[in-house]
Formats: C-alpha cells, structure tokens, sequence
C-alpha cells in the first residue's frame, strides 16, 4: 500500500455507504482508515471502527489516485484484531473452532460419490441459505455437472481473513487444500468462496454464474425483478462476473429492471454483519426500500450474504440458481 498520492479529493467519501448510513456514525471513513492511519505508529488506537466497513471497494473503484484502500485496511485490521472482542465476530471464530464453518451447519444432503467436480456452496449456503444448496445441485445435475457436496470442505477463510484474523484463515485454507485434491474443479455460490479459492488458494475456482452463462436457461418467474450486483462479484472478482449474471437472466428471458442502487453494497460483507448488525440492517433496510419503491416483485442476486442480509427485510430475494431452470427441467 502507498501511503503517498491522496489528493485529499473526498471521491471515496461520497463512493462509501457506511459513512452515508445513518447507522454508520463512528466509521472515520476510507481516507481515514486506509490512507491516512496506517501511515502512524499510534495506528493500533483505531480500534474496532478499523472494522466498521463490508469492504465493498466502492472506495477503492472511486479513488483517481488508483490508491488500493481496501488492502490498507485489511492490514490494519490484521494488525488490530488480536485486541477486538466483537461479538459477533467472537461467535463467528467460535462457530468455526467447533465446526468448521462460521454459522450453523443445517443442510444435510451431502454427496460424496467421487465426482470430479466439487460443489462450494460456502457457509451461508450450508447454514441458513441450506434450500438455495439443494436448488443450485439440482440445477448443476440437471446441466449434466455431477458434482460432490463435501462434508469436508470447511469455511474458506474468507470471513476470517475479512476481519483480521489471518492464522484462523491460513489453517481453513490447509484444511480445505487436502479436500480440494481430490477435485479437478469447484464452482460455489458465494463470491467470497470464489475469490478466496481462487486468488487466495490458487485453485481452478469458478462461480455459479460463470458457469450458467454459457448454459440454455429458461427464466423459472413472472413479473419485473431487480438486481442485487453483490460488491464481491462486481469489484471482488470482475465487472465482467457482473455483468454475466445480467446475460444469464436476460439470456433465459427474466424481465428484469435495471435500478441505480443495484450495485449499492447492501451492508451483508466484510464481517459487517456480524460485527455491526444494526448498521448491517440499516443499509439493507435503505437498499430495500427502493426496490419496494420500484414496484418489483423481488430481487435477484448471486451471493449467500446480500441473499441472507435482504432477505431480512421482507423482500423477496432469490439466488441466481433459483430463478433459472434447464431446459430439460420444465
Ligand atoms: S470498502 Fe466500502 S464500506 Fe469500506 S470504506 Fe470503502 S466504500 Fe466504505
Ligand atoms: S479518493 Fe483517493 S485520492 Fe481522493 S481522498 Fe480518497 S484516497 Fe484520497
């Protein structure tokens, strides 16, 4: 990270929606906590607000001086985290000390057949999201992907590594590596999932949406429904991952209505959740509000947490597997 270059432009201010929340109050913002701080011996005195923001990088994309505040501040909070005692994130380590994954597990239809291919759902999607696992095997084996669900496959770090904490993430990583070699590919639901396996661990990672793009689909609902870019697919992963799950839903006919706010980090990422659940519930109230305001049906979105953290609100809110079906399933 430079710590040289800010122009003091205010760009990733007006980009940050934690520090628009009306529940963000106490987050110093990304200047702050990514350029500024981190620059100072006495930076340890942050404290929890290093942990006040989803790490959506709408910061990063705004800045002109190309400054990588995102990865600042996750230094930081590796940095800081050893003395934090959040909550949130204490159940969150707890969880995956007892059972490998940061919630409970709930779903329990594994399938370990030897298949080539391994499917990731990723914690939240084995946990309260455990129907939309079910749906999306379904939908890979009616494509012709036969896939294992492994008991096995552990948390991918990538909550862990979000809130400091690198050694608990290193050690999911080397338990998972001796799962993933039996597998020549994984294809998971979750953004963070796909990042992590796939920059962090170096495997042949792919997420869902890349896979049914190039798939014939028919839309499995009626009426207009909106997007919810997730902040993981568009600016963690790639654009290009984004805008795949705009060609799969138009691609099998799913009206959908493009909104300003759909790429508007809906507060679900970065241990915000957890950590801060009210300013968590806030953003996700404000997001939801103007999709009632749009008339739409519901939403649809391509990651387990903007699933789990809307859905809360009372919108309708599917997964992109959820509203597709192969041909030969009609
Ligand atoms: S990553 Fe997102 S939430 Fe965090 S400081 Fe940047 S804009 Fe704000
Ligand atoms: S957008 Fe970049 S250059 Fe502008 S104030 Fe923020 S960190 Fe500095």
């Amino acid at each position: 990270m430079t710590d040289h270059g800010c122009i003091k432009c205010g760009s990733c201010l007006r980009a940050c929606p934690v520090l628009s929340d009306p529940n963000g109050t106490g987050f110093p913002g990304p200047r702050t906590v990514g350029v500024d701080v981190p620059r100072f011996p006495e930076r340890g005195r942050i404290g929890e607000r290093a942990l006040m923001c989803t790490m959506c990088h709408a910061c990063e994309w705004a800045c002109p001086s190309g400054l990588e505040i995102t990865g600042a501040m996750l230094q930081l909070r590796a940095e800081v985290s050893p003395g934090l005692q959040l909550p949130g994130h204490l159940r969150m380590r707890e969880n995956v000390r007892s059972f490998g994954r940061a919630v409970r597990t709930e779903f329990t239809g594994w399938r370990e057949e030897g298949n080539r291919t391994l499917y990731f759902p990723g914690c939240i999607g084995l946990g309260p999201l455990a129907a939309m696992t079910t749906t999306a095997s379904s939908l890979l084996t009616a494509l012709g992907i036969e896939h294992d669900i492994s008991s096995r496959a552990v948390c991918c770090g990538s909550p862990l590594l979000k809130v400091g904490a690198l050694a608990e993430a290193k050690a999911l990583q080397h338990r998972n590596m001796e799962t993933l070699a039996a597998y020549e590919r994984v294809i998971t639901s979750c953004p963070g999932c796909t990042y992590q396996l796939r920059e962090v661990y170096g495997v042949r990672a792919e997420h869902m949406v890349e896979v049914l793009k190039a798939k014939d689909l028919r839309s499995k609902v009626r009426g207009k429904w909106a997007l919810q870019l997730p902040c993981h697919l568009k600016r963690g992963l790639s654009p290009w991952s984004a805008e795949a799950l705009v060609h799969v839903l138009t691609g099998a006919g799913v009206d959908i209505v493009r909104l300003p706010v759909e790429d508007r980090c809906c507060g679900g990422g970065g241990g915000m959740l957890a950590g801060f659940p009210a300013t968590a519930r806030s953003m996700a109230h404000n997001k939801a509000d103007a999709y009632r305001a749009a008339g739409v049906e519901g939403v649809i979105t391509a990651c387990p947490f903007c699933a789990l953290n809307l859905g809360r609100e009372g919108l309708r809110v599917l997964d992109v597997s959820e509203a597709v079906h192969a041909e030969k399933m009609r």
